[in-house]
């Protein structure tokens, strides 16, 4: 009774759609969630909504971390780049309708819980539009929000940099550049303050003076040995003339810096960029520079999704040119039984604990660069089929010498490219058969 009571307090419906409303985050929300459609932000305090907002995103569950999210009304909340927007009556239960088919897809009706974030990531961008666009923020060190990603990086942002590079080394994403900003070495903050200093001492107490050229004799000083105090005029030191018309009479060809502090004179300011954070003096040269981009789901981040690995099409159809392979090792075995020709099997076995950490766009490249290699050995491509770590050739017609021949070959030509891509730590085993002796 209390329960139901409980349940109806705690929802939002709107046609056929219910949502949870959430005031005050607590952890019974977790168990209930997957009860309803979304989750409707009732709170105007935004430290209710920062921690509600965070708890769900960061979550390992997806129908959790997934779930749509609504503010109930217009906020000026920030967060709201992790959730759907404010609650429309006329658009938002479409979205939450797609949002969860999209979940439903890639849960397969499992909770599996998600530690990786480059999984989350995909999963996230992939219920969503697919779009992952930076938002200008001055809350943010590095200067730039991001929907979702940035729920795991309270105050330390930069590490979201090294995210994206991973994902778009896995072919997860494609990006775009959308601005350039540079932080702070110690502290990746982007907020700086540009100052001219004295190269000497450093200090900012340090002032510019026009240096002046006199025509008529040729005089080049800073301007103050032209000048009497409190007065406009300038008179030429030198040759005790007027000056009159700049361009005409005179001009100031370039400037010149006193140290105030230091007395040193010098043609060029040393431009430091302090950081408001830590106050680092950061010179021009040492602030690290991050290319701030939009990223989209690539067709591989949606394989990813979808079917859990990136050559999917590959790996199903894998079986498939097993058995055809294996079937026409057997028409050989026929046909060279009564034409008393001999075909050979070749299995080529490509053996490295690198297989199991490498990534899956790397290897993909990997066994196509083998295969150009291999198919080379075989007079059709179907003679060729690889499971897993091992390749099969289909040999036809051929002498036992000019197999054994053309194996070392190709033992040659793989071990240049293993050891290119793999190092030393490979070990390559090719053997033969006659399909008739097997
Ligand atoms: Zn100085
Ligand atoms: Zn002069
Ligand atoms: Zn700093």
């Amino acid at each position: 009774m209390l329960k139901a009571l409980n349940k109806q307090l705690n929802s939002f419906k709107h046609e056929d759609f219910t949502y949870l409303k959430i005031g005050t985050w607590n952890l019974t929300f977790e168990k209930s969630l997957p009860e309803y459609d979304g989750i409707i932000l009732s709170s105007t305090n935004d430290s209710e909504i920062e921690k509600t907002i965070l708890a769900i995103r960061t979550h390992e569950n997806p129908t959790i971390y997934l779930a749509p999210i609504y503010f109930l009304s217009k906020t000026a909340n920030g967060l709201i780049i992790h959730t759907e927007g404010v609650f429309n009556e006329h658009k938002s239960n479409e979205i939450t309708r797609s949002i969860n088919e999209k979940v439903a897809r890639i849960t397969g009706g499992q909770n599996t819980a998600h530690k990786s974030l480059e999984i989350k990531l995909m999963n996230y961008l992939y219920t969503r539009d697919g779009k992952l666009t930076p938002q200008k923020n001055r809350l943010i060190l590095s200067g730039y929000s991001y929907p979702f990603v940035d729920c795991y990086y309270k105050g330390e942002d930069f590490e979201k940099y090294k995210l994206f590079k991973q994902c778009i080394k896995n072919e997860w994403l494609t990006d775009a550049l959308e601005d350039r900003v540079q932080l702070c070495v110690q502290c990746y903050d982007s907020y700086m303050i540009y100052k001219e200093t004295c190269p000497k001492c450093q200090s900012i107490n340090i002032q510019a003076h026009d240096i002046v050229h006199h025509f008529p004799c040729a005089h080049i000083a800073p301007i103050k040995q032209f000048k009497k105090e409190d007065e406009d005029e300038m008179t030429c030191p030198k040759c005790d003339k007027l000056l009159r018309h700049i361009g005409i009479d005179y001009d100031k060809p370039s400037v010149v810096f006193s140290c105030k502090n230091c007395d040193n004179n010098f043609q060029h300011a040393e431009v430091i960029s302090e950081c408001h954070t830590c106050s680092h003096q950061n010179k021009l040269e040492d602030l690290v520079e991050v290319d701030i981009k939009a990223y989209k789901i690539s067709m591989n981040g949606i394989m990813k999704v979808e079917h859990g690995t990136t050559v999917i099409n590959e790996e199903n159809s894998v079986s498939d040119r097993m058995k055809i392979f294996e079937q026409l090792v057997m028409q050989e075995q026929s046909r060279t039984f009564i034409a008393a020709n001999s075909s050979f099997v070749v299995e080529i076995d490509i053996q490295s604990k690198l297989f199991k950490i490498l990534n899956a766009s790397f290897l993909n490249q990997f066994w196509k660069d083998i295969n150009d290699i291999t198919k080379n050995y075989v007079s059709n491509p179907i003679y060729s089929c690889r499971k897993e770590e091992t390749i099969y050739l289909l040999m036809i017609d051929k002498e036992e010498l000019a197999v054994s021949n053309l194996i070392e070959k190709l033992r040659y030509n793989l071990s240049i490219l293993l050891e290119d891509n793999l190092g030393s730590d490979v070990t390559l085993v090719i053997k033969s058969q006659n399909v008739n002796e097997s």
